[in-house]
């Protein structure tokens, strides 16, 4: 891909702005099939929709997506996931101390108030910004969707949660520079399922008469969760609440089942076994999975079996699960996730009766007993949206908006459309900005709630004296005192015009993008004095140059990746042809195609970790002309 330069589309050809899930533990690219009027979602040479968010590094490489997590067991100091929990907060972020706590590789204090992942690469310590392990996830999928069109992808639409504040969103927007993406817009993820449902289209009245919806959004994943409420008026999408718990997800519900589990085979085999079973690292991580695939089994059959060979030595364990047993378990949390969206319809104002849509997000949504009780909770009066695959829903919608600009463009040349076609979708800022007065308070320019891209002015003065400089102190968040707020940035303006308190006037103009991304001006209206608007967050923010060299860093890593990503096709290709082949020649009871392919398989299994791409293409010729196998790498 390195001679193809920026995407121009062919006259008459929309540009294309492909939509990308950026999430905590999976990560989905998605793009709008003008053939087909449609979005679709893009699939890796494997098959998969959906990439792990994990980018596991060692000795010789760096792996992304499946390819890395599957190594988060034999490397896990090495493999990195869940970066989206710290992208944009600093250091000393009490969320980023506690989850640091929690990873098995070393988050550790990067400078500048900044938090850094710090692994081991190439055989060197190497510390990483959260933004640039996210660029590296973002460009394997940006990889993906060309390979998938069979053209180069600069520009993307990248979702956030509804909750991220101001420095998150540069945040994620500087990691889509760094994979070399132009990020064309950052949406909320609850409005991304809104319009991959085509909910913008819709022309609800709510009980009040007023024509518009009211969406409620519920994102349940592996490890998050999510409750949204949007209400759309005339194509224009409005956060008007949101809630949740950033841990609480599918994996609670596999931590009750593994629980359960030890149980059961202590009953069986007695407490010692089950104390040994409980510090034997791996059996748990087996057990694990194997309750995991007896979840989503459940949710689409009555009762499974709960079979792991040889758990711990020569014990095997084999349980029957029912549907009903699995809901007992997890009952509390289904709970605690349905008492979540009465909260936050509260907080939005609003009744179960002025809810329009429920829209389902996230692979934990596919469990029949949610979906009951969301069903009861609003009286069985409306017909859930998951007909989207709900693991797919956000791409889904990034494309939608993807779909929305490049449109946009083609009509306007590029110019801005705001207010120019019922087309345009708008998000609304997550959190009140303002600045700090005397006494600590917080003076809001531009409301919580308020559409964007705005602008927003207002006159300030002196409080001393002769007194020829201001310091503009920049916050957001919801309380009156600054105490409680969020400190994005601040500079001084000096050359007030010099007089008596109060007499000069200062305006600050608060400007904010269609990406919910802030700059600030000061100027005396009087002298013409203007400050450095451009707000410098001491804390989590990566300067220009450092984007610049990470940037470059990535190119450099671009060139390793393709061989890389071509070598992880051949091996997921060269071990589906040797699996099937293996089982094909058992049943017919050909022993030396078994011997032969049990030879290749060995190697795959422990000797083609250091193989170059050579080595495993020849094993691929091998397989074909000395033992009639045929290998896909498409
Ligand atoms: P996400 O991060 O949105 O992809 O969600 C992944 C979570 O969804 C994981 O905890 C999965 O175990 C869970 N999940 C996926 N499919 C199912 C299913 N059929 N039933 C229950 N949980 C599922």
């Amino acid at each position: 891909m390195e001679n193809m330069s920026v995407n121009e589309p062919a006259k008459g050809e929309l540009e294309t702005v492909i939509g990308i899930d950026l999430g905590t533990t999976f990560s989905c690219v998605a793009v709008w099939d003008e053939a087909a009027g449609r979005p679709i979602v893009l699939t890796n040479s494997t098959g998969a929709k959906t990439m792990p968010s994990y980018v596991s590094f060692t000795d010789q490489a760096r792996v992304v997506g499946q390819p890395a997590k599957s190594q988060a067991a034999s490397n896990p100091a090495n493999t990195v996931y869940d970066v989206k929990r710290i992208i944009g907060r600093s250091w000393n972020d009490q969320v980023v101390r506690d989850d640091a706590k929690s990873f098995p590789f070393r988050v550790v204090d990067g400078g500048n108030g900044r938090p850094k992942v710090e692994v081991s690469w190439l055989g060197a310590k190497k510390q990483m910004a959260p933004e640039e392990v996210s660029a590296m996830v973002l460009v394997e999928l940006k990889r993906v969707a060309e390979k998938a069109l069979g053209k180069a992808c600069t520009a993307a639409v990248i979702t956030v949660p509804a909750h991220f504040n101001d420095q998150q969103r540069q945040a994620t927007k500087d990691a889509g520079r760094i994979a070399g993406l132009d990020v064309r817009r950052i949406i909320n993820e609850p409005t991304a399922a809104a319009l991959a449902y085509g909910l913008h289209g819709k022309k609800d009245t709510m009980d009040s008469g007023i024509a518009g919806s009211n969406v409620v959004i519920f994102d349940l994943g592996g490890g998050t969760f999510d409750v949204s409420v949007l209400s759309m008026e005339g194509g224009v999408f409005e956060v008007k609440a949101t809630g949740g718990d950033t841990h609480l997800g599918g994996e609670d519900f596999d931590n009750n089942m593994v629980d359960w589990a030890v149980a059961e085979f202590e009953k069986i085999h007695g407490a010692g076994r089950a104390n040994k079973l409980k510090s034997n690292a791996r059996a748990i991580r087996r057990l694990r999975t194997a309750c995991e695939n007896a979840k989503r089994s459940v949710s689409s059959a009555p009762t499974t079996t709960l079979e792991v060979e040889s758990l711990l030595d020569d014990a095997d364990l084999s349980i029957e699960l029912s549907r009903e047993k699995f809901e007992s378990l997890n009952d509390e949390l289904f709970t605690r996730c349905i008492n979540t969206v009465t909260t936050v319809l509260k907080d939005a104002s609003l009744t179960i009766g002025d809810v329009t849509d429920v829209v389902l997000v996230g692979g934990s949504t596919r469990v029949p007993a949610l979906q009951d009780r969301l069903k009861a909770l609003f009286g069985g009066r409306i017909e859930l949206c998951r007909s989207i695959n709900p693991d797919e829903a956000v791409a889904v919608g990034a494309a939608v908006q993807g779909h929305i600009l490049a449109a946009g463009d083609a009509r306007t040349g590029g110019a801005d459309l705001a207010g120019t076609t019922d087309l345009l979708l708008l998000d609304v800022t997550p959190l009140s900005l303002g600045i700090e007065l005397e006494g600590r308070e917080m003076s809001v320019l531009i409301k919580r709630n308020t559409t964007i891209p705005c602008r927003k002015s207002r006159s300030y003065t002196t409080v001393e004296d002769w007194q020829t400089s201001i310091d503009v102190v920049v916050y957001e968040g919801e309380r009156r005192s600054v105490d409680t707020c969020n400190k994005l940035g601040e500079f001084t303006i000096t050359g007030v015009e010099r007089a008596r308190k109060g007499e000069p006037k200062v305006e600050v103009t608060f400007a904010l993008d269609a990406n919910g991304i802030l700059a600030v001006t000061a100027q005396d209206t009087v002298t013409g004095a203007k400050a450095g608007a451009e707000i410098k967050a001491k804390d989590g923010r990566l300067s220009a140059d450092e984007i610049d060299k990470m940037v470059q860093d990535a190119e450099k890593h671009r060139a390793q990746d393709d061989e890389l990503a071509d070598k992880m096709t051949m091996q997921t290709a060269l071990e589906g042809a040797v699996y099937s082949a293996l089982s094909a020649a058992r049943t017919k009871g050909d022993t030396d195609q078994v011997a032969a392919l049990e030879n290749v398989r060995d190697w795959l299994d422990y000797d083609s970790t250091n193989a170059t791409l050579t080595e495993m293409t020849a094993k691929a010729d091998f397989l074909r002309n000395n033992l009639g196998v045929a290998v896909n790498t498409d």
